[in-house]
């Protein structure tokens, strides 16, 4: 029997939780308000933006997407980046992938304010988060976390593998994974013994953007299954990086795609706004 992890209704909670702190917010003239820059023609990037402008706008929050367009340049994004940096009203700052051809996410992030940076995305807050100092942890990273914590499965002492090393997914969710006592495994396009690693894994991560890597020959029946991938299929169907329907029934836990680590990276970018509000009437560092 595998238990399926649920994750709408655990961001539906924390939805609930924001939305009551928002509305006291509200009551002194504050909107907690975060910008989603975007500088392509990409329909999921499109989809994404509106689920979350959505999300917000059922915490209480704003949501203000900045559209640049795939015709950006570099220096179009950076200074968009470094103007709403200082824009008092506006709490958190997200730089949504893919960019134009020829642009890398790390040549920009450094332009996000440490303490709008919601989505852990300049090069200094992965910093901070590796030697474990105060700092928005990328929110795909706290999802996993609080996943796992709401449905009390254990973290610390525990074998897990990471599929996938990218300094935006993989990376993030093995330092705080490590953070919580785990014994962290990280695969990668290069490991060669992939199965033969996750197989001796209590919680396996697959963070890889490869549909349907992840089979029965990868896992081991007591085994917790996280699935992170979000792959859009020819038929335009959203599938994760594990074949579901080949596991179902030969793993302990599941969490489905849709449904899953989605909808609480979602509700942690809008956790992550209000917490940058309240840092923003003070000094210290989130
Ligand atoms: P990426 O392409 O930057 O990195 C992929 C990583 O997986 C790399 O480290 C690569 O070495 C590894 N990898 C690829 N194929 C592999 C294989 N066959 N075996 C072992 N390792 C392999 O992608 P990313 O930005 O890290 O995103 C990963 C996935 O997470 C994507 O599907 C993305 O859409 C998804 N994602 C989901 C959310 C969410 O909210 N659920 C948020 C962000 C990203």
């Amino acid at each position: 029997m595998t238990a399926i992890l649920d994750g709408a209704a655990v961001a539906a909670g924390i939805l609930t939780r924001i939305a009551a702190a928002s509305k006291q917010l509200a009551a002194t003239g504050i909107t907690p308000t975060l910008t989603v820059v975007t500088a392509t023609a990409d329909p999921i990037t499109a989809k994404w933006t509106q689920i979350l402008s959505r999300a917000a706008d059922q915490a209480g929050m704003t949501c203000r997407p900045i559209t640049l367009g795939p015709g950006a340049t570099s220096a179009d994004i950076r200074a968009t980046l470094t103007e709403l940096s200082m824009e008092p009203e506006v709490n958190g700052i997200v730089l949504q992938v893919p960019l134009p051809p020829g642009i890398e996410l790390d040549t920009l992030t450094d332009a996000i304010a440490i303490d709008k940076d919601i989505d852990g995305a300049n090069p200094l807050s992965a910093g901070r988060l590796a030697r474990d100092l105060p700092v928005f942890a990328p929110a795909i990273a706290r999802a996993v976390v609080t996943l796992l914590n709401h449905h009390m499965i254990q973290i610390r002492d525990k074998k897990v593998v990471v599929v996938g090393r990218s300094n935006a997914v993989g990376k993030p969710i093995a330092d705080l994974l490590l953070q919580r006592n785990a014994t962290v495994t990280i695969c990668h396009r290069h490991t060669t013994n992939l199965a033969e690693i996750t197989r001796t894994a209590d919680l396996v991560i697959a963070a890889a953007g490869h549909p349907g890597l992840i089979t029965v020959e990868h896992i081991h029946p007591e085994a917790v299954l996280i699935d992170v991938g979000l792959n859009l299929t020819p038929a335009g169907k959203l599938v994760g990086d594990v074949n579901a329907t080949e596991v179902i029934g030969h793993v302990a836990a599941l969490t489905p795609v849709p449904g899953g680590v989605g909808p609480v990276t979602t509700a942690m970018l809008l956790d992550h706004t209000l917490r940058a509000v309240h840092i923003s009437s003070r000094t210290t560092s989130p």
